[in-house]
């Protein structure tokens, strides 16, 4: 397979089109950015990472019956994916309170919540992703009543399949941000990454971050922390 010409050019990959109209490469950069791009950075080998740890992520959802866009890894910061019509949705869980969820609520970050809670984020960066609701979203007609009850079962699904994986780890599952798109048949299908920039991974026993938290607040140890968490994933 031939990668075409860049589909696009994120802040932490890049797409092409390829000479399969129906598959696209993503190539998985070692660039990192926080706080809607106001901080960037590099971390050094973090694309490889980002893209086995997702490959694996994904290999190991399909087991539990989790269909996602991934295709094949094809290279240390290449997969093959299936192009999907993107629902411009940040689709975020959370099973203790960090980040936004903790100042916007007030809660200690570290707090285990009684339920585990969903929220959508408006991908647009203009906007700097602001939380939505259901209704928000039928108002800006980003995604149906339907295709919103099968993502937020999918995400729910994936949430408990990798509480489960990550516990044998000594990794706690803190909060992830999911993506989902459109096959041509209009399935509702995962899409994105799974790594440790877009979850909150701690561990069990110290609660040592092992994100992209390190990154977003200056902590050191981040290229560690990624290896870290891949070498627990795959071992
Ligand atoms: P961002 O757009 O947030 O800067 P990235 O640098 O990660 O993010 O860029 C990857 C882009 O590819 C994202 O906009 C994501 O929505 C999009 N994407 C992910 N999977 C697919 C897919 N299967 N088909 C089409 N686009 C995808
Ligand atoms: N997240 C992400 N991309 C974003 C914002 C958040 O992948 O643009 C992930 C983040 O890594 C965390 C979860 O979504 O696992 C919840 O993030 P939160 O809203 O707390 O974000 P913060 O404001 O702390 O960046």
């Amino acid at each position: 397979m031939e990668k075409t010409k860049v589909l696009y050019e994120g802040k932490a990959k890049i797409v092409y089109e390829t000479d399969d109209p129906e598959k696209l490469i993503v190539y998985f950069k070692d660039d990192a950015t926080a706080g809607n791009g106001e901080k960037h950075g590099t971390i050094n080998g973090k694309g490889a990472i980002n893209n086995e740890m997702s490959a694996f992520f994904f290999n190991l959802l399909k087991t539990h019956g989790i269909q996602s866009h991934f295709v094949e890894k094809i290279s240390d910061r290449e997969m093959v994916v299936k192009m999907l019509r993107m629902i411009a949705l940040e689709v975020v869980v959370r099973n203790v309170a960090a980040g936004s969820l903790a100042k916007r609520l007030g809660l200690p970050e570290g707090t285990p919540l009684k339920t585990p809670v969903l929220e959508y984020d408006y991908k647009n960066d203009e906007l700097g992703d602001p939380l939505l609701n259901r209704y928000h979203i039928m108002v800006l007609d980003i995604a149906r009543v339907h295709e919103l009850d099968e993502i937020e079962h999918i995400a729910f699904s994936v949430n408990q399949i990798l509480i489960n994986f990550l516990k044998a780890k000594n990794i706690r599952l803190i909060d992830f941000k999911l993506e989902f798109g459109r096959d041509s048949k209009d399935r509702i299908v995962l899409a994105d990454e799974i790594s440790p920039d877009n979850c909150r991974f701690w561990d069990m026993a110290t609660n040592e971050k092992l994100d992209k938290d390190r990154f977003r607040h200056d902590m050191g140890g981040v290229e560690e922390a990624y290896k870290e968490m891949l070498h627990r994933v795959t071992a």
